[in-house]
């Protein structure tokens, strides 16, 4: 076992991480490393390859593979360190040094541990299992989650099956739906539990539309049929209260059942250390410095909240590295007044979820997500009962992500004028 020190340990190599490695070691830190469980850097973009990545951060189409091969490159002129094959199994805090210990893994080293002054917590999210979806039948061969199919088929070059259903219409299925058409198979319908996708309009339109696929909303699977092998599946239309309608039933036959039911953000180290979690997001609860309940641990990408797109991914990543340069340097101290954000009526989380005027920059954005379809509203934003903005909307979706921002002097304005210590954000969704 070696041990060793570092300011900033970054656990994960995917976008996340290395936008937050670049952004901190622009910031000037020098003592960085990237611990990646995986054999190389790029996270799960690897496999993503189709296009209409990078439109924000690069104004142009690239594949995910590129996307993240700009990371990857600005890392390596930056000569940010990084471990590959490196996996961290624990992290603790010691409140009296305020040192974070990761404990890490690797073939060439064993078991480590490494001292560090800040954390970025940048480990990805993972796929819904079948498991947690409780659809009856045996569990034959062929049921895969899209991410798991995509892996096979992009990386390495196998196809799961001829004759697919897809279950959920996440933005992994909805990709995957073209992916397999492109490929040779047939793909029979996406079935969706929800009266609305999960996914992104733009790929309902990209991948389904447009090979005439269709999008069974408010069905799902009630049956897998087949032992050894899937044969066919059961879809059944949901009542209000995603319970099946008895005689709705519909057999497909079929030899491939794919999930894509929705991605957990990988928070078991999270959980260990004892940040504080936010139950609606399975993410961490955190300020506006993108800071967690315990001081010095930061946290992005999709391990905070699950992100549409990556190139919301990397900006927000380059807040944490910016964040915790400061940390580590002694400053973001100025507390100021303390701002919560309560989201209601319609609005389900915020990220950040907290705001010290103190250290919020001029202007800071809020990240959120509807619970469901709105048409002609208005996203309302009070602070301490006073509105703040009043946004029209078209179109929300729990699909797509949603973001306001806030401008610090009017923020400060009326907080000042408030004059009290507690202070209150909320946004809703009204008429
Ligand atoms: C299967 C799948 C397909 C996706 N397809 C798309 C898509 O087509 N388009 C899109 O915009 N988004 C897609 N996403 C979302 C995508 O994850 C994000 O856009 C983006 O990759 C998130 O970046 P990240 O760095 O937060 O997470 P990731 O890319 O998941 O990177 C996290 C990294 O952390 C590492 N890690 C995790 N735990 C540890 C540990 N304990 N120790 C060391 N390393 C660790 C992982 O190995 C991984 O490399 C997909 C997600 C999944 C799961």
């Amino acid at each position: 076992m070696t041990d060793r020190k570092a300011d900033l340990i970054i656990i994960g190599g995917g976008p996340a991480g290395l936008a937050a490695a670049v952004s901190a070691r622009k910031e000037g830190l020098r003592d960085i490393l990237i611990l990646e469980r995986d054999t190389r850097l790029g996270g799960i973009l690897n496999q993503c390859i189709h296009n209409g990545f990078g439109l924000h951060t690069f104004k142009e189409e690239l594949t995910g593979p590129e996307y993240a091969a700009r990371f990857i490159r600005q890392a390596e002129e930056e000569k940010i360190p990084y471990m590959l094959d490196t996996m961290v199994i624990d992290i603790s805090f010691d409140p009296e040094t305020g040192l974070k210990k990761v404990t890490a893994m690797n073939p060439g080293e064993g078991i480590f541990t490494i001292d560090a002054k800040a954390v970025i917590l940048a480990m990805g999210c993972r796929e819904r299992p079948r498991g947690a979806l409780n659809i009856p039948g045996y569990r034959p061969a062929g049921i895969y989650s899209a991410g798991t199919a995509q892996y096979y088929v992009n990386i390495e070059g196998r196809m799961p099956g001829k004759k697919v259903v897809i279950l959920g219409s996440g933005d992994i299925g909805l990709i995957m739906a073209r992916r397999m058409t492109y490929e040779g198979a047939k793909v029979l319908c996406v079935a969706e539990l929800q009266p609305y996708s999960g996914g992104l309009k733009r790929n309902i339109v990209q991948c389904l539309d447009d090979f005439d696929i269709p999008l069974l909303l408010s069905h799902t699977v009630v049956d897998i049929k087949g032992k050894e092998r899937v044969e066919g599946v059961t879809i059944a239309e949901v009542d209000e209260n995603r319970k099946p309608i008895p005689g709705t039933e519909v057999f497909y036959e079929c030899d491939t059942l794919m999930l894509s039911c929705g991605l957990i953000p990988e928070n078991e180290l999270s959980n260990k250390l004892g940040v504080k979690m936010n139950p609606v997001t399975n993410g961490a609860f955190v300020n506006e410095s993108l800071e967690t309940s315990v001081p010095g641990v930061f946290a992005c990408g999709n391990v905070l909240h699950v992100h549409d797109l990556v190139d919301y991914v990397s900006g927000e990543a380059a807040t944490a590295g910016k964040n915790a340069a400061a940390y580590i340097r002694g400053e973001k101290n100025e507390e100021g007044a303390v701002i919560n954000i309560k989201t209601e009526n319609g609005v389900r989380y915020s990220v950040p979820s907290t705001v010290r005027t103190g250290n919020m920059p001029d202007t800071l954005t809020v990240r959120f997500r509807v619970g469901n379809e709105y048409r002609d509203t208005n996203l309302a934003v009070y602070l301490d009962g006073k509105q703040l903005m009043r946004l029209p909307k078209r179109v929300m979706a729990p699909g797509e992500m949603e973001q306001i921002i806030l401008v610090k002097s009017k923020v400060t304005d009326i907080v000042s004028e408030a004059g009290t210590a507690d202070h209150e954000l909320v946004i809703r969704v009204e008429d």
